[in-house]
């Protein structure tokens, strides 16, 4: 973050320079605290600071530095910068004529236990300065394969909402995640790295000096705006650089409502938003009344409860699993991704009206997709694989002009290229920590040629993949074996050859190996909290010995 900080203000000076003093950012407050706790609001009114104590513990060794006045005018807004410490900081009052000029910061610990340092800057930067005033929205369904959409293929109704949004927006057929775990993927999507690179290895946090695409956008005067399942922004640390926040388990209704009254909001100020759909995740089509949605014959219970998932083959026979019953279980992912496609349609349908539609990038998109039957060692899974059921993502985008609408492109593509893409369309430059590809490229004629894709699994296993059109290369790193599939022979990934009689995919193993040799030493899982460590044994990703 202290980085990005330091590059964005050398790159945002020397552009408006050019336009004069007064469309420069400024620095106006530096702020420094040794210790917060709970909730406090900075109040900021000309050069006058006060810090108003909401709850538990008023702040220790405070150190407020005024630089400029908040400068009253919508030409400008204010934004965090240089942000340091766990607490979130949120400007929830914006100076105005009506406040009589009043700035008010949100400095927020959350439900953490203990007083936390914290120091960051106030900077006053010109409305949307940089780049076309384009809205993104980036929509992530969790656990989502694109073979059982009907845009890609699949035979059942599962997705009219996504078919005809596909129609109008370019479509990827060899899109691949970097991760089999919700919040690494999403690391990788929003920070354009690899997991190992931006260290959200499996639940703990984002490192708060990685840069992300929001804290980019807002730094551009892009209001940004999240509303997502789990703890993602919080506990995940996918909350840098995101002003409007809501977060827990929800479903795809409430989601989507919250998402439609954040667009409508919306003014002359550019937006970022992000939605995250849990409806598809395990356990299947949970929502009443949807389970049998395409099923000819309900099975009662089955695959209601984790213990009908993540299937060895020996749990199949002692839970007395019939064929129908894995049949079933199927049926009921189906009926999650109907009833997620189902509840999209509103936010579809504003996002395709002439009011937005020229002026909106949307992307829609997965984490990982789901195993489900293809691999007997395990059924009904994503956690600790890398094959493609897992890896592979739907991945849709829409470009505000345009552009590839109805095209599909089969060239290799992963999740860290879509924030390149993002910035490409706006016309802002990528962060040099950005590591993906702009996808804008290959609409203006670029062919890619031959890539190869990486992937990581940091939990349950320790995995590293690589994959190319022809050869898909596994590494298990706790035990030191490769497994090497011929994709033109095995496109499903279930029957390894000897490595030794292959040499051609020996290159390929070769950059695995230099891949995976970046790994810190230190692997061992982060210390969860007691508590999150309790919610994630609910929700099944947590084993009993951990
Ligand atoms: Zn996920």
């Amino acid at each position: 973050m202290l980085l990005f900080a330091i590059l964005l203000s050398t790159l945002l000076s020397a552009s408006f320079q050019a336009q004069g003093e007064a469309r420069q950012p400024k620095l106006l407050l530096r702020f420094r605290a040794k210790a917060v706790d709970g909730v406090d609001e900075l109040v900021v009114k000309g050069r006058k600071a006060r810090v108003e104590h909401l709850e538990w513990e008023p702040m220790l060794g405070v150190d407020i530095d005024i630089l400029a006045a908040p400068p009253v005018t919508p030409e400008l807004r204010i934004v965090v910068r240089a942000k340091s410490g766990r607490p979130v900081v949120t400007v929830v009052q914006p100076p105005t004529r009506e406040n009589d000029g009043e700035l008010r910061v949100r400095l927020d610990d959350g439900p953490h236990g203990g007083a936390a340092p914290l120091s960051f800057e106030l900077w006053a930067v010109p409305l949307a300065s940089e780049g076309r005033p384009i809205d993104v929205v980036v929509i992530t369904i969790d656990s989502l394969r694109p073979d059982h959409l009907g845009c890609y293929g699949y035979a059942r109704p599962t997705s009219p909402s996504l078919d005809a949004f596909a129609a109008q927006a370019v479509r990827f057929t060899n899109a691949f995640s970097t991760s089999s775990f919700t919040p690494p993927s999403h690391a990788s999507l929003f920070t354009s790295r690899q997991v190992g690179d931006h260290g959200l290895l499996t639940w703990n946090a984002l490192p708060d000096e990685q840069v992300t695409l929001a804290e980019v956008l807002a730094a551009h005067g892009w209001r940004t705006g999240a509303s997502v399942n789990l703890s993602l922004l919080s506990e995940n640390g996918l909350g840098q650089g995101v002003e409007w926040r809501r977060e827990g388990q929800r479903e795809a209704r409430t989601i989507v409502g919250e998402a439609l009254e954040f667009v409508r909001e919306a003014s002359a100020q550019p937006f970022f938003l992000w939605l995250h759909l849990y409806d598809v995740h395990r356990p299947y089509g949970r929502i009443p009344g949807w389970a049998d949605r395409f099923a000819s014959t309900a099975r009662p219970g089955v695959g209601d409860g984790e213990d009908h998932y993540n299937l060895e083959p020996e749990d199949v026979r002692t839970r007395g699993l019939e064929p129908e019953d894995l049949a079933w279980i199927v049926d009921r992912y189906d009926a999650g991704i109907a009833y997620a496609d189902l509840q999209l349609g509103p936010l579809l349908a504003e996002l395709a009206t002439p009011a937005h539609r020229s002026r909106t990038l949307v992307v829609i998109t997965a984490d990982h997709g789901e195993s489900l039957l293809e691999h007997p060692e395990r059924f009904f899974s994503h956690d600790p694989f890398l094959y493609s059921a897992v890896g592979r993502v739907p991945l849709l985008v829409r470009y505000p002009d345009g552009a590839g609408a109805g095209e599909v492109h089969d060239d290799f593509v992963s999740l860290v290229d879509v924030a390149p893409t993002v910035l490409a369309t706006l016309g802002l430059a990528a962060p040099p920590t950005f590591g993906g590809r702009s996808l804008v490229e290959l609409e203006r004629g670029a062919r890619w040629g031959e890539r190869e894709l990486y992937q990581e699994c940091w939990g349950w296993e320790r995995l590293a993949a690589a994959r190319t059109t022809r050869w898909f290369a596994l590494r298990d790193l706790a035990h030191g074996t490769i497994r090497l599939y011929d994709l033109r022979e095995d496109p499903d990934e279930l029957r390894p050859f000897d490595p030794a009689k292959q040499r051609e995919a020996g290159a390929l193993v070769e950059k695995l190996d230099a891949f995976a040799a970046r790994r810190p030493a230190d692997e061992s899982l982060p210390e969860l909290e007691p508590e999150l460590l309790r919610r994630l044994k609910e929700l099944g990703y947590v084993g009993d010995d951990r």
